[in-house]
């Protein structure tokens, strides 16, 4: 069966399977997601959410079954029939990683009517203190009641039940409640997920990731617009110990939270450094250590099927970043170079690297190969024929091929090895 026929069948099931819930599952915990950019996408919406739900169903991995189901264009509903509350939340926890995603909420499923969503409005408002409002709409028009009239309604049994004051323009509790043509659902708060764009819908890249802060956030930037990304990393070794590769493996652990299937290639680099050091490169020595970096992941890269490069470069950072450098690198390789984060600042790097969980990594003491070797003056100047020249003499072009044969391939998985089968879906 093809992929789509396939997905069309499984929708189809889970729409059959999808019935309306009855007394007895009263408060159903279940996740419902709203989706960000997707849904201004005109024909090829569709597209955009068949990968986004094969990545929902990745990122699910080893817990048990779920109901995926879209309603419109806006809204995704996860149920998990045979899982714990605990297990529900895990859920949750995860889809606030999965790209594409601008919502997560925990939410209760509840019978559509109004007695049932009170009762489980005015329950899940009894730990709360502080002013409170209802939001209600409707996704089924055709429901007895106008959205503000079953705001009002609910509003006027939580206060009677707990005598919290209603404030309906700054809230300190609100409570959601949404119908839907089978059932309703009732919900308190939610948890911002991750915006942009479902991770594969644009192609693949290789990220250089150095141990250091920038790259991480590089690479997350660009897997939050749809990039799949495999990762470069090279390392001093012989001449200096393995604690970058270990922080490169980490970080790339931690990013695989956003992508199931990371996959992070380890360069041995320190011998090539020192060929370059002796063919007398002196002030260009860091330059030209990058843009055999780039030669190298460029060799690489068909094999990968990425069709593009991404670097942490952020203009005028360090003496390597200037605008002629810059060039400089850009010149050493046909491959587009992406760089997302050429307009910020240190501060705003390091607050998202942060957020994404890779500044303490990142901030982990190790020996970085780019200062071996480092000459005490860095040109801030490059000039292309200089170092094309240089590069000549060394033949740059086979010692890049020769170097991408030593690559060693590492899988650092967030959620633990995957089972082959369910890999290979992961990937696809
Ligand atoms: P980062 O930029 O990741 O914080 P850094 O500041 O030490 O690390 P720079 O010297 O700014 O690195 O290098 C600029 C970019 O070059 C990095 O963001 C990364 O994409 C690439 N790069 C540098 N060193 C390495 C390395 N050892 N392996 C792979 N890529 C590297
Ligand atoms: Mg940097």
């Amino acid at each position: 069966m093809s992929a789509s026929l396939d997905s069309a069948a499984a929708a189809a099931r889970e729409e059959s399977a999808d019935v309306r819930p009855s007394g007895s599952e009263l408060g159903e915990l279940c996740v419902l997601m709203k989706l960000g950019e997707i849904v201004l996408k005109g024909s090829n919406r569709k597209l955009f959410e068949r990968r986004l739900h094969n990545n929902i169903r990745a990122a699910a991995r080893a817990l048990p079954d779920i109901r995926l189901s879209q309603r419109g264009a806006g809204v995704i509903i996860l149920r998990m029939p045979g899982g714990s509350d605990l297990q529900v939340a895990e859920l949750g926890e995860r889809m606030s990683n999965v790209m594409g995603i601008v919502w997560v909420h925990l939410v209760r499923r509840v019978a559509k009517d109004v007695e049932s969503v009170t009762d489980i409005a005015v329950r899940s408002t009894a730990e709360r203190t502080g002013s409170f409002a209802v939001r209600a709409r409707r996704r089924d028009k055709r429901f007895p009641m106008t959205s503000s009239e079953l705001a009002g309604y609910v509003g006027a049994r939580i206060k009677e039940a707990h005598g919290l004051p209603v404030d309906l323009k700054h809230p300190e509790n609100t409570v959601f409640i949404e119908v839907d043509k089978d059932e309703v659902f009732v919900f308190t708060d939610g948890i911002p997920g991750q915006g942009g764009l479902p991770i594969g819908m644009s192609g693949r890249g290789l990220v250089l990731m150095s141990g250091g802060i920038d790259s991480p956030v590089a690479a997350h930037r660009m897997m939050r617009r749809g990039l799949k990304v495999d990762f470069l990393h090279f390392s001093g070794m012989p001449f200096t110990g393995p604690e970058s590769i270990y922080k490169a493996y980490s970080l790339v652990r931690q990013l695989d939270r956003f992508q199931v299937g990371s996959r992070l290639f380890v360069v041995p680099f320190g011998k090539a450094q020192q060929q370059l050091k002796s063919s007398g490169m002196e002030r260009l020595q860091i330059i030209a250590q990058r843009r055999l970096m780039l030669k190298t992941a460029e060799a690489m890269a068909d094999n990968l099927g990425a069709a593009a490069l991404v670097t942490g470069d952020a203009l005028g950072q360090v003496s390597s970043q200037t605008l002629t450098n810059i060039t400089a690198l850009d010149d050493s390789v046909d491959l587009p170079i992406l760089r997302p984060l050429i307009g910020m600042d240190k501060a705003e790097i390091m607050d998202q690297a942060r957020r994404i969980g890779t500044l303490a990594i990142s901030e982990l003491p190790d020996e970085d190969c780019c200062t071996l070797l480092t000459p005490r003056q860095v040109e801030t100047a490059a000039k292309i024929g200089d170092l094309r020249q240089i590069e000549k003499r060394l033949d740059a072009e086979e010692l890049a091929e020769y170097l991408a044969t030593t690559a060693q391939m590492h899988r650092p998985s967030f959620l633990g090895a995957a089972e082959p089968a369910l890999e290979t879906a992961a990937r696809r």
